[in-house]
C-alpha cells in the first residue's frame, strides 16, 4: 500500500531530505505532529522510529530500540520500554532479564530468531522510570504498525506496563494472566516480566502455564 502524500513528505522530513512541493502540495500538507505510521514499510517505519522526536525521551536516549526478531512471526513479544543497557545497545531484552527470556522462549520450542520482540515504547525514559502516558500514547502507532506487519498468531504481554497498556487497563499482572485476551482480533496472553522472575522466582511456574496457553492459542489459530 503506498503511504499518503502528507506521511512520504514526514517521512522524508525525518530523513532530513528537502522536499519540493507544489504550492497545492503544499496546503494539502498536514503538519509533521500529525503523522501516523500506518501504511509504512519496515525499513520506511524502522527510518521514522529511528528519527523520531514525537515525544521529550528523544531528547535523552543514545539509541532508538525498534525490536528485533522475525518479520513473519507466529509470536510477538511486547515488553515495556529500554533499559539502560538497551538504550546502550539498542536492542530489546539484553542482561539477564533478556537471558531469561531466552530461555522462556526456549522451553517452547521458539528463539528470538523466530519470534518478534518489540516493547511499548522505543526509547529509555530515565532512570527507568515508568512510561508517562503521553509517551506511550505518542510511540503507539509504530506498534501498531509492527502489529499490523507482523500479523501475528498471538502476543505475548510481558509485565505489568505492557499488558496494562496494550489492554487500556489498571488490574495488576495476577489478575490479568491466565486467561486469554483479545487484541484487535488476535489472541494476547498476559504474563510477568522476566525481570520479576528473577526477584521472584516462585512465580516461575505460572509464567510456564501462560506460555502453555499462548502456545494453544496459537496452535489453535494454524489449523
Ligand atoms: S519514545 Fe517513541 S514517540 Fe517518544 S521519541 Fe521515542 S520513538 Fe518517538
Amino acid at each position: 500500500m503506498t503511504p499518503p502524500e502528507h506521511q512520504r513528505q514526514a517521512y522524508l522530513r525525518a530523513l532530513g531530505i528537502d522536499v519540493w512541493k507544489t504550492r497545492d502540495a503544499a496546503d494539502a500538507e498536514q503538519p509533521a505532529e500529525s503523522m501516523t505510521a500506518g501504511g509504512l514499510s519496515w525499513s520506511e517505519l524502522r527510518a521514522c522510529v529511528a528519527n523520531c522526536t514525537q515525544c521529550s525521551l528523544a531528547a535523552s536516549r543514545n539509541n532508538t530500540v525498534f525490536g528485533v526478531g522475525n518479520p513473519d512471526a507466529d509470536w510477538l513479544i511486547i515488553g515495556e520500554a529500554p533499559g539502560a543497557e538497551e538504550d546502550r545497545r539498542g536492542e530489546p531484552f539484553v542482561g539477564r532479564a533478556g537471558k531469561l527470556l531466552d530461555e522462556m522462549l526456549r522451553a517452547i520450542g521458539q528463539s528470538r530468531d523466530t519470534v518478534f520482540i518489540a516493547n511499548i515504547l522505543k526509547c529509555r525514559p530515565p532512570n527507568n522510570r515508568d512510561p508517562k502516558s503521553e509517551e506511550a500514547a505518542a510511540c503507539r502507532q509504530y506498534l501498531d504498525r509492527q502489529i499490523e506487519l507482523v500479523q501475528p498468531k498471538i502476543i505475548l504481554a510481558v509485565g505489568r506496563i505492557a499488558a496494562q497498556n496494550l489492554l487500556a487497563s489498571n488490574e495488576p499482572v495476577g489478575r490479568m494472566r491466565g486467561r486469554p485476551h483479545n487484541l484487535g482480533g488476535t489472541p494476547l496472553v498476559v504474563t510477568y516480566h522476566p525481570a520479576y522472575l528473577l526477584r521472584s522466582p516462585s512465580q516461575k511456574n505460572k509464567s510456564w502455564s501462560d506460555l502453555c496457553l499462548a502456545a494453544r492459542l496459537a496452535a489453535e489459530r494454524s489449523t
